[in-house]
């Protein structure tokens, strides 16, 4: 039955939440946004098992005794995921929404965040089913805690591509601050990696207490699995473990994202002594002429460490000092030339701009939901020297 009212709704068994871009672009509300959102963005699920230390959805357990702000609270904004508040709304008026402004054009995919708890699993798999019956839009579900049958059936039932949440660059860190463990993720990410070859994202986030090299190691990484990373800024929310942390700053986010691009386009594939394809021959240290991205290229880790992060560019474009990217300006007419300003974009699947997702109104975002200026680009690049 498909509900025409648009007011939220409480009937837990049938809430999707929506984050405020996306109300706007469904008609829902008529909130100012400069740049709409062209993914639609639901969260599905109200009690999470979670316990990232980051996220206002997690579950009860008190057991943050890291950076704990003075003022934290232990009440829990539940509307909130990052900065971006989610209201809840009937699931059948909002997919009935969301196909109509697929067919119309202003909505080019539709994104599902899960949060780990096996009834919302259940209710996504539901709301993909639906949606796929009333159009074909590309559709896309971050979750996790899930079985790898689980996963088989959300690609059965025309997921296109399933985002794995690692978000901590290390593994250490990932335990530390998601309270659980990294091994049985990774081995159920191998998994999944290997049935549905190209059809993962890795979301990670930059300021969790990761070093410039740790997160270019991570990248590198998951590259070589053939997935594509989809880069987050550290956003403190109140009542929170981390809500007394500070976010990255934007220095490091565009060194990251510089680093992100070069990585995904073959510009970082300096120095190796390894065999890369050039010219249909396998030669080593193709230095910075084989333009292939590192997913092709021919040994897949079988562990987030078996992937030597090349300390330095036979070029001089970049080094590690003090594990932080050392950018050479010296070569920034190189830079200026060959990074677009689509490396400062949101990243990670097509159409996924995310606006508004890690900082205020007016403040120079993380990732851009939208092309940059010529002097946008130019300022970014500025910041990686
Ligand atoms: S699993 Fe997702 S929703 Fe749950 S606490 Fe972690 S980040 Fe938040
Ligand atoms: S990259 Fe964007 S669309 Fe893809 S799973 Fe992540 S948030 Fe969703």
């Amino acid at each position: 039955m498909i509900h025409k009212s648009t007011k939220p709704e409480t009937n837990q068994n049938d809430i999707a939440r929506v984050s405020a871009g996306t109300e706007r672009v469904l008609g829902l509300s008529n909130i100012r946004m400069e740049d709409p959102p062209t993914c639609a963005y639901f969260m599905i699920g109200e009690n999470c098992k979670g316990t990232c230390f980051f996220c206002a959805r997690r579950s009860e357990r008190e057991n943050e005794n890291i950076e704990t702000s003075p003022n934290n609270s232990t009440s829990k904004k539940r509307g909130f995921l990052s900065r971006v508040t989610w209201k809840p709304y009937n699931i059948h008026t909002v997919l009935e929404k969301n196909a109509e402004q697929f067919e119309n054009g202003s909505i080019r995919r539709t994104c599902f965040q899960v949060v780990r708890d096996t009834e919302a699993y259940r209710q996504t798999l539901e709301a993909v089913k639906m949606l796929k019956k009333k159009c074909d839009i590309p559709v896309c579900v971050s979750i996790n805690g899930i079985s790898p049958e689980q996963y088989g059936e959300l690609y059965e039932a025309g997921v296109e591509r399933i985002a794995f949440s690692f978000d901590a660059a290390t593994p250490e860190l990932y335990e530390k601050i998601k309270g659980k463990s990294w091994d049985e993720e990774w081995e159920i990410y191998l998994e999944i990696n290997r049935r549905f070859p190209g059809r993962t994202v890795i979301h990670l986030i930059v300021g969790l207490g990761e070093t410039e090299k740790q997160m270019v190691g991570a990248i590198e990484t998951f590259y070589r699995h053939n997935s594509e990373v989809s880069l987050f800024a550290f956003t403190p929310i109140p009542g929170t473990p981390l809500s007394g942390r500070k976010q990255p700053s934007l220095s490091t986010y565009r060194k990251i994202q510089t680093a992100l691009y070069m990585i995904r386009t073959g510009m970082w594939q300096c120095r190796r002594d390894v065999p890369v394809p050039i010219n249909g021959e396998w030669k080593t240290d193709a230095g910075c002429q084989s333009s292939l991205p590192v997913s092709h290229f021919p040994f897949p880790a079988s562990s987030m460490w078996d992937v030597p992060v090349p300390m330095k560019c036979k070029n001089e474009l970049y080094k590690f000092e003090n594990d932080k990217i050392i950018f050479n300006r010296d070569k920034r007419d190189f830079f200026i030339q060959n990074i677009p300003q689509t490396a400062f974009r949101t990243y990670g699947c097509p159409d996924c701009n995310r606006p508004l997702y890690n900082e205020r109104p007016g403040q120079v975002p993380y990732n851009f939901p939208r092309e940059l200026t010529e002097e946008e680009r130019i300022s970014a690049i500025e910041l990686i020297f």
